[in-house]
């Protein structure tokens, strides 16, 4: 197990960094099992902005670039005293923050449909619907 770095070195990590955690949100969905499922992602995919990720627990999860409304020019919370749970429990604080992993953060992350095609294609996974 790793060893917790020093408040001063977390602090300059989260510093410098530029607030990675602050310019996106991420939500779990379903694991893709169907026709159905697989034509959402490649819908969620063909928007700018969006990706589509497994992590390390293989779940889901549907990812919007969109930096938040209180991160400062300066890479700070402008409401540090009223953030939201999730950003205080979230952190380097607890080694929680997967940027800080060795590891990439994502098994696997779709940036664009023809990506995610082209993976469920490899995977011989039966995704076209029949043209009408
Ligand atoms: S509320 Fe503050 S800590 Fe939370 S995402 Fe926004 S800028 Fe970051
Ligand atoms: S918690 Fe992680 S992503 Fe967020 S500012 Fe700190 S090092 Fe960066």
């Amino acid at each position: 197990m790793k060893n917790k770095p020093s408040e001063k070195k977390l602090s300059e990590i989260c510093r410098t960094c530029g607030a990675r955690c602050c310019r996106y949100i991420a939500t779990e969905i379903d694991t893709p099992t169907c026709k159905r499922d697989y034509d959402h992602i490649r819908w969620y995919l063909l928007h700018e902005t969006v990706h589509v990720f497994m992590d390390h627990d293989n779940d889901w999860y549907l990812e919007v670039e969109s930096p938040c409304e209180y991160l400062g020019p300066d890479g700070r919370c402008m409401n540090y005293e009223h953030r939201p749970r999730i950003c205080r429990k979230y952190g380097a604080d607890d080694l929680n923050c997967e940027f800080l992993s060795e590891d990439e953060p994502h098994v696997i992350r779709f940036s664009t449909a023809t990506e995610y095609e082209d993976w469920l294609d490899d995977n011989k996974v039966k995704w076209r619907w029949k043209k009408r």
